[in-house]
């Protein structure tokens, strides 16, 4: 149990979409995958969670013969939840993008960044090469135990603001 497994719709402005597009696309151009983290403020007493921040960890990118690998160190995972701490977020969700389809491969879902029970998990196709128009094609997963995600659909909803 974590604070976020209450939570029945999160929103997203559209605003943060933007800003975690712009770091995949640039790694995308280089042919690497890339990560980035939400954080997000509990309302309605637990049962909302808006995002309200997209933040971009040091990370290396590297290929390997099982494809690409997205390395964040534990010291740069640290200063970004001190970041979101400071500001009173809770590390809510990652984002990463892939080559080609969306989907959570084995690997993600046994080295999550974001950890916390009822957290998301978003997967970009193309390395985000439709921009903000292909967001319907993001696959979303919820975590609910170590290394158990579902499809987020049937547990909660997820809202874009403009
Ligand atoms: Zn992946």
């Amino acid at each position: 149990m974590s604070v976020l497994t209450e939570v029945l719709e999160f929103t997203v402005p559209l605003l943060i979409i933007e800003q975690t597009l712009e770091p995949l696309r640039a790694a995308g151009a280089n042919g690497c995958e890339a990560f980035v983290l939400w954080g997000g403020r509990l309302e309605e007493h637990g049962r909302r969670l808006a995002f309200e921040c997209a933040y971009v960890p040091e990370q290396t990118t590297s290929r390997t013969s099982d494809g690409l690998l997205v390395v964040v160190e534990g010291d740069a995972l640290f200063r970004v939840n001190r970041a979101f701490y400071e500001r009173g977020l809770i590390l809510s969700a990652q984002i990463h993008s892939h080559p080609t389809d969306a989907y959570h491969s084995a690997t993600d879902d046994a080295f999550p960044l974001m950890t916390l029970t009822g957290g998301l998990s978003g997967v970009v196709p193309d390395f985000g090469a439709a921009g903000r128009d292909g967001l319907s094609g993001w696959a979303w997963y919820r975590l609910i135990g170590p290394a158990e995600w579902i499809s987020v659909d049937a547990e909660a909803s997820i809202t874009f603001l403009p």
